[in-house]
């Protein structure tokens, strides 16, 4: 029996591969420890030069604490290698995700010999129901090493959303590279199927996408979003740039109006996304542009990617936009995404809410929205909104 401990950098995908490995390892009878560890398993990202660069500290760091170190996860299965020349008690796993958490408990070795529990965050699980991508955004470094899309079949994450349920969780994420992508031909499931039957599912307090591709909300996508009472009234929806140039040059599948048309339906939903900021070509028009478009779509919360040259990318070798102007950007439109999520907040001011108790003191509403309030972790509490602060509205 081994002492082991997990921990991600980057997405939910990224979260989701590392509870596969942490899984694998219990069910293998080894045992979870936050200090004192003999493994560590370190799931990395490569979305930025930034991730890189913090996922390959993480590794040099528990290196020095652990006896063995498994690298894991995108970075990883980086081309280019960003974790060359670490220690030699550092494995790097590149393999597809599948085949990740197999290939840790091999290497780790047949030492278990109890069947742990897992020691689960009980409010969230994220559900992984696609992998990979076959789109070919210029600047982007996933479908290099994720694969092309690829999609679970419905039956077997019905039942992962059933065990999730039992196991205590309250809230279940369906989660995905590029969710919208989601096929079982077999079954003929879309994601508009899939989202009606695991919200189906008995006990499911809440259901949340992770993230979708605008091309992706379709009218039926948005019927059952809008038709089924636990779906939260949130969506997540990569805008990467609001200037249509600049969406062409990333190879995005839409146009500003396209974007802004196919959201529309979902006004009163709480939108948020993911901007690149200072892509190649990008000036201050473009800029503005996307800014115009993050206002009238009605954006609260708005990731913001100063933009990094990925490896292996249509874009490696370009990146004239320089970084005190990609910073002066990046600040005015977190700036624009904290002036919208404190209005959406204020609307909410003397209204009723469903929260979500995750965490002490907090929570998310229907919405996913963030409150502050009194109340067990894993309890649905309604609430009324009293007053508005940085971190979300104050529960009267
Ligand atoms: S849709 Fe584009 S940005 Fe998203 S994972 Fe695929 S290639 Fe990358």
């Amino acid at each position: 029996m081994a002492g082991f401990s997990v921990r991600f950098l980057g997405c939910k995908v990224s979260y989701a591969d590392a509870q596969l490995i942490r899984e694998r390892l219990l069910a293998d009878g080894h045992v979870e420890r936050d200090d004192e560890a003999e493994i560590a398993v370190v799931n990395t990202c490569c979305v930025t030069h930034e991730a890189v660069r913090k996922s390959r500290h993480a590794a040099a760091r528990a290196a020095r604490e652990h006896e063995r170190v498994y690298v894991t996860g995108c970075g990883a299965n980086l081309a280019a290698d960003g974790f060359a020349g670490l220690p030699d008690n550092v494995v790097v796993v590149a393999r597809r995700a599948e085949e990740t958490a197999g290939f840790v408990a091999r290497d780790v070795g047949p030492i278990g010999c109890v069947q742990a529990d897992a020691k689960l965050d009980r409010v969230r699980a994220f559900v992984r129901v696609q992998d990979g991508c076959s789109f070919s955004c210029a600047f982007c470094v996933i479908p290099i090493v994720r694969g092309p899309s690829r999609s679970r079949a419905a039956e077997a994450v019905l039942r992962e959303v059933r065990k999730r349920v039992d196991q205590g969780h309250r809230e279940v994420v369906l989660t995905g590279i590029n969710l919208g992508c989601y096929r079982d031909r077999e079954a003929r499931y879309a994601l508009a199927d899939l989202v009606r039957a695991a919200a189906d599912t008995q006990g499911l307090a809440r259901l949340r996408l992770s993230s979708i591709e605008v091309n992706h909300v379709n009218p039926e996508l948005v019927a059952a979003l809008r038709e089924t009472p636990n779906v939260a009234r949130h969506l997540h929806v990569p805008l990467q740039s609001g200037d249509d140039p600049i969406l062409r040059a990333m190879g995005r599948r839409y146009d500003s109006a396209t974007f802004l048309r196919r959201v529309r339906p979902l006004a009163d939903f709480n939108l948020t996304t993911d901007v690149i900021v200072g892509f190649p070509g990008e000036d201050e028009r473009a800029f503005r542009g996307t800014m115009d478009v993050v206002a009238e779509a009605g954006i609260t919360k708005v990731h913001v990617f100063p933009y990094s040259p990925r490896p292996g990318t249509a874009t490696a070798a370009a990146d004239p936009v320089p970084a005190a102007v990609k910073r002066e950007r990046s600040e005015r439109l977190r700036e624009r995404s904290r002036l919208a999520s404190l209005a959406r907040w204020r609307s909410k001011l003397g209204r009723e809410d469903v929260v979500l108790v995750d965490r002490p003191g907090r929570g998310y509403g229907d919405d996913y929205s963030p409150w502050l309030l009194r109340g067990e972790i894993g309890e649905l509490v309604s609430v009324r909104g009293r007053a508005v602060t940085e971190e979300g509205i104050l529960a009267a």
